[in-house]
């Protein structure tokens, strides 16, 4: 089963996930560490732990989630996923981070493209990957049905939906891809989203004003 730690990182206050196996062995998930102590705080982590990083895999490639991603592929050279879906909204990081007058002066390379339906694999351990979009337009959810939990970044929110307001966003698009892949999901599943604290798939069901 995979262990779940997470860091709140930069303006935006960001979940960063870090999913590792009983080797030791992990993935980063939207690294959005921004400052030099935030990328400190987590190499340190990850040293103080005795973790071994395998690969960085976004849910998507909102500016917030991918500040650290260089960071991280320098420091451990490992590769950078996302969905193909995602590609644009990723070209775009640069000018979006002037917009928000912030810093992004070298665009995060993705390595490779993780399709919807794909098993990843660390170690014995697996996750599958759900495309989920309407709050970007290649927002992908990784379910790890032995720890009954979901990672779906900025999709589903306790209480909340993500937002659909930017570019390649679409409000029905995002209702319809959480009733269809996050809501089929057993109700005790913990969601883990990109901001905010978690929650399940049964309170959501029951109390999400957008969803009910
Ligand atoms: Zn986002």
């Amino acid at each position: 089963m995979l262990n779940v730690h997470f860091f709140t990182f930069n303006a935006f206050s960001e979940n960063t996930y870090i999913i590792s196996n009983h080797k030791n062995e992990c993935w980063v998930v939207d690294p959005g560490m921004y400052e030099q102590r935030e990328i400190a705080e987590f190499i340190s982590f990850i040293d103080k732990q005795g973790l071994v990083p395998k690969g960085i895999i976004n849910t998507h490639a909102h500016l917030d989630h991918i500040f650290g991603v260089n960071a991280l592929k320098k420091q451990y050279n490992i590769p950078f996923g996302i969905h193909s879906l995602e590609q644009p909204v990723l070209s775009r990081g640069v000018e979006t981070a002037a917009m928000f007058g912030m810093r992004l002066t070298e665009l995060p390379v993705a390595d490779y493209y993780i399709p919807h339906g794909q098993t990843l694999q660390l170690g014995d351990d697996i996750v599958e990957v759900l495309l989920t979009p309407g709050h970007s337009p290649g927002s992908i959810s990784f379910y790890h049905a032995a720890g009954n939990w979901v990672l779906s970044g900025d999709v589903l929110f306790q209480g909340s939906i993500g937002r659909t307001d930017l570019p390649g966003g679409d409000f029905d698009t995002l209702i319809a891809a959480i009733k269809t892949h996050i809501f089929a999901l057993p109700d005790h599943t913990k969601v883990l989203s990109g901001h905010g604290p978690a929650t399940t798939v049964g309170h959501e069901k029951k109390y999400n004003p957008f969803l009910s």
